[in-house]
């Protein structure tokens, strides 16, 4: 079955920014097989879509998710110990192979609506998120977590090394689903267990690592304590600077840590208003890019990020840059746009596969309708996308030639049934907060 997409304003975000305006797509079972200006070929039997001036952009890439955490969206916001007070102890007594699937089926709505159409994941229960991208249609890279913390799914680093292989063997060849490996970070694993993974890893060359790197000041005093040395280094004496390596974060790095990071090639995920809400600091994302990394955005889990789409993240990416310049042309807003889409698959090195719209590429796009007043007057596209347009603008949802959303309506979830579980799993939690007040300051 063809499908054809005319009339519309197509950003292809390959290589010379090419554009289609009015242009034409060309989609044939999960691919991109044709694409031009003007009136489109006539074919017989396609189905033709009119886009009525709609911009057609490759689906973005979110690079960094705790897809299982939106059921924590908003949990005591601002109270500084939030961590330890509650996030921890409800994960211990409540985060469940059911809930990680309801918080989950929850992210992934909120993503398709969003206009996200490939996200890297990292939690536990991770064969849950796997299902559920499975069953949302979108592409995912599910990275089950090892942390020393008593996690919900594993007591010992040998329990989670269980969970991982059963993960790599359940979706090692699944078209959209990739399994990945996801030390939470070198502090919350430790260096000889990082080892241990690296090993793995050189075994599983196929198999991507995930890891938080460069948080926070607690991290980097951990490294200098028990190590002597940076968190960055610490890292890559443990052999997990590497190229498969998607970091996230990365804030707290000097030059020293950046160059190690650009010699090993790794690839970042910066998570901008996770980040700005912690007061954790600026990622130097302008650094990093000019000494070669890729870097892709990251929504962070709702709990830290709130949002799982990509447009929430993009003032404070270029604003977070241009305050680090002191100018307005740090990060232009296409460069915004590239790590949204193309440097975000290259991060997660889908970029053959999806990140711009090219022939012989996945059909990973997205529509987004210009109605909105707040769009108008258009002088530059990708000003327009990264400053003006929001979620709600996205229209339609492809990934691998099969809708997910079409004209607002979700074709693969039920955002009802979403939102009903997750308000269930949410009163379940406010009880055990008042549980825990009560016990900190008794009346
Ligand atoms: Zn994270």
């Amino acid at each position: 079955m063809t499908i054809l997409l005319t009339n519309a304003w197509v950003l292809t975000l390959d290589d010379t920014l090419s554009e289609h305006n009015p242009g034409w797509v060309q989609i044939d079972g999960s691919t991109i097989t044709g694409m031009g200006s003007g009136p489109p070929p006539s074919i017989a039997g396609a189905e033709i879509i009119d886009c009525g001036g709609d911009i057609v952009m490759p689906g973005m890439v979110n690079t960094h998710c705790h897809m299982g955490m939106s059921v924590f969206r908003g949990l005591a916001e601002d109270v500084d110990d939030r961590l330890y007070r509650y996030i921890l102890p409800l994960e211990r007594k409540f985060v469940t192979a059911e809930m990680v699937r309801i918080g989950s089926t929850l992210s992934a709505v909120e993503m398709i609506q969003g206009g996200v159409t490939t996200v890297a994941d990292m939690y536990y229960f991770e064969t849950e998120v796997a299902e559920v991208c499975d069953r949302a249609g979108l592409r995912a890279i599910v990275g089950q977590t090892l942390a020393d913390f008593d996690p919900p799914d594993h007591k010992t680093f040998n329990q989670g090394f269980a969970l991982v292989e059963d993960l790599v063997d359940r979706y090692r060849d699944h078209p959209l689903v990739t399994p990945s490996i996801a030390p939470h970070a070198p502090y919350s694993t430790g260096r000889a267990v990082m080892e241990r993974i690296a090993d793995w890893s050189l075994a599983n060359p196929d198999v991507p690592v995930q890891m938080h790197l460069a948080e926070s000041t607690l991290e980097v005093e951990w490294a200098r304590k028990t190590h002597g040395q940076s968190t960055v280094a610490v890292t890559r004496d443990a052999g997990l600077l590497k190229p498969n390596l998607i970091a996230a974060h990365c804030l707290q790095l000097d030059d020293a840590d950046i160059t190690m990071m650009s010699e090993a090639q790794i690839c970042v995920a910066t998570n901008p208003r996770s980040n700005g809400k912690a007061g954790r600091g600026i990622s130097p994302v302008e650094k990093m890019r000019n000494a070669g990394l890729p870097v892709g955005i990251g929504s962070d889990g709702a709990m830290s990020g709130n949002t799982l789409d990509l447009f929430s993240q993009f003032a404070p990416v270029s604003m977070f840059a241009k305050l680090l310049g002191g100018s307005r042309k740090p990060l232009p807003a296409v460069e915004v746009v590239r790590m949204a889409t193309i440097e975000g698959a290259r991060v997660l090195s889908l970029n053959l596969k999806t990140g711009s719209l090219e022939v012989g590429k996945q059909a990973d796009l997205i529509r987004i309708n210009l109605a909105a007043p707040r769009l108008h007057p258009i002088y530059d596209p990708y000003s327009l996308l990264v400053f003006a347009a929001m979620p709600s603008d996205v229209t339609h949802s492809m990934v691998a030639g099969r809708w997910l959303m079409r004209n607002r309506q979700l074709e693969t979830l039920d955002p009802v049934g979403a939102v009903r579980d997750a308000v269930q799993i949410a009163n379940s939690f406010k009880a055990e907060m008042r549980r825990i007040d009560e016990s900190h300051d008794p009346a």
